[in-house]
């Protein structure tokens, strides 16, 4: 991660064809664009990477997580588990919805506990929605085998972990949907831009639909189209998809360097005894974007994050207080703090998080350092920052 680092050539040269025709809309507009698609043709490109039989494109990960939840007709009052570890997205997609967040812990592999899921099951559970988080997977054996038994839909978040694979299936597609993103700082990017991937022909229907103010698609008379069920607007731009349309090519060329990077990092940082590394479930490959690596206690990953920034290794985070990604810091989720007023299913049925245990999550979270790779360090960089982490490290530990 991110792709923009090696924005090229074959980005400006897809951008060029849309502008060169001036249809920027993906849909319509037939006998002006020159016959280019460009949102049907990374559609065609991503379906066929991740080896599934269809993709939605819309216009960010966040639209994707919603446009999928609808797709599967999850409404108000449906129970959605998520974990304490994630985007805020992962909420908002639900609350957008009228459905409820239920929060559980995640474990040593910094994605949901599916001991922690199966304990938060109930009779309006509708989705468990594992987020693969900083390149590595959740464990998707246990929770496909969860999804059965209670017959419950498996919705992947893969927006962190595009590339990687678990039983030889890319991430995304194991479950019975996908979501990327490709907003500016993810491994492949469209500017902003996501896509809902899945097998099941009426999830992609209704995901073409929906995310196109229910449009039906027949014909080629926008004007003329019927609208068989309610949707909204979460359409790409041609523009956007453009730039996807030559970073999917490269998808397999960014993770090979991640690859590369990641592993001079891990092998330096391997040598440290008190170092332990997030576990990866059996059966998977990470995508490699990010190292994350557990320290001892609390205390000392606050004094070693710090000491990381100070040596001027960047790009390494400490996710426990980061505002975006853990519920610590989520005060907006947890006193509901809404413009307008929520369903009241919500008010009903959430939680209220400021009582709730969390203590699993923050065992791991409160340990955890994860370094972003880039895609444009030269190697020398990358072995000098392997020296410069064990420095600090060994010095504080
Ligand atoms: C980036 C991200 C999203 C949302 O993507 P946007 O395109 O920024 O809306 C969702 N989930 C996770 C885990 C992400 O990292």
């Amino acid at each position: 991660m991110p792709g923009f680092e090696l924005f090229g050539d074959k980005e400006r040269k897809q951008v060029n064809d849309v502008l060169e025709t001036g249809v920027l809309m993906r849909y319509g507009f037939d006998g002006m664009r020159n016959n280019h698609w460009k949102a049907r043709e990374l559609e065609k490109a991503l379906a066929a990477r991740m080896q599934v039989k269809h993709a939605q494109l819309v216009s960010s990960g966040t639209a994707a997580l919603t446009v999928a939840l609808a797709s599967a007709g999850i409404g108000a009052g449906d129970e959605v588990i998520m974990p304490t570890f994630t985007f805020v997205a992962s909420f908002e997609s639900i609350l957008a919805l009228g459905a409820v967040p239920i929060l559980v812990d995640v474990d040593d592999t910094l994605t949901i506990c599916p001991k922690a899921v199966e304990k938060s099951i109930t009779e309006r559970t509708r989705v468990i929605m594992p987020v693969h988080m900083c390149g590595s997977m959740a464990d998707l054996k246990a929770l496909k085998e969860i999804c059965q038994r209670h017959d419950l839909l498996l919705l992947e978040d893969a927006c962190q972990a595009i590339g990687g694979t678990f039983d030889g299936k890319p991430l995304g597609s194991y479950g019975d949907l996908g979501c990327f993103s490709f907003d500016y700082v993810k491994t492949i990017t469209c500017g902003e831009g996501g896509a809902v991937i899945t097998n099941n022909e009426k999830y992609k229907f209704n995901a073409d639909h929906y995310s196109d103010h229910g449009h039906d698609h027949i014909g080629s008379d926008r004007g003329a189209e019927a609208h068989p069920f309610l949707g909204y607007n979460y359409r790409i731009s041609e523009l956007n998809a453009a730039v996807g349309v030559a970073q999917i090519e490269r998808l397999d060329e960014f993770l090979g360097i991640q690859r590369k990077n990641y592993t001079i990092l891990r092998s330096a940082l391997e040598t440290i005894p008190e170092v332990s590394f997030r576990r990866v479930p059996e059966g998977g490959v990470e995508s490699y974007a990010f190292l994350n690596f557990f320290l001892p206690d609390q205390s000392t990953t606050e004094k070693v994050h710090r000491a990381l920034g100070i040596g001027g290794v960047d790009a390494c985070f400490y996710w426990y207080n980061n505002n975006w990604h853990y519920y610590k810091e989520w005060e907006h989720l947890t006193q509901i703090k809404s413009l307008g007023k929520l369903p009241q299913e919500v008010y009903n049925q959430l939680p209220d998080y400021n009582t709730s245990d969390f203590s699993q999550s923050d065992h791991w979270v409160g340990r955890t350092i994860s370094c972003l790779i880039k895609l444009g360090w030269e190697e020398h960089e990358v072995q000098q920052r392997a020296n410069t982490m064990c420095e600090i490290i060994q010095s504080i530990i």
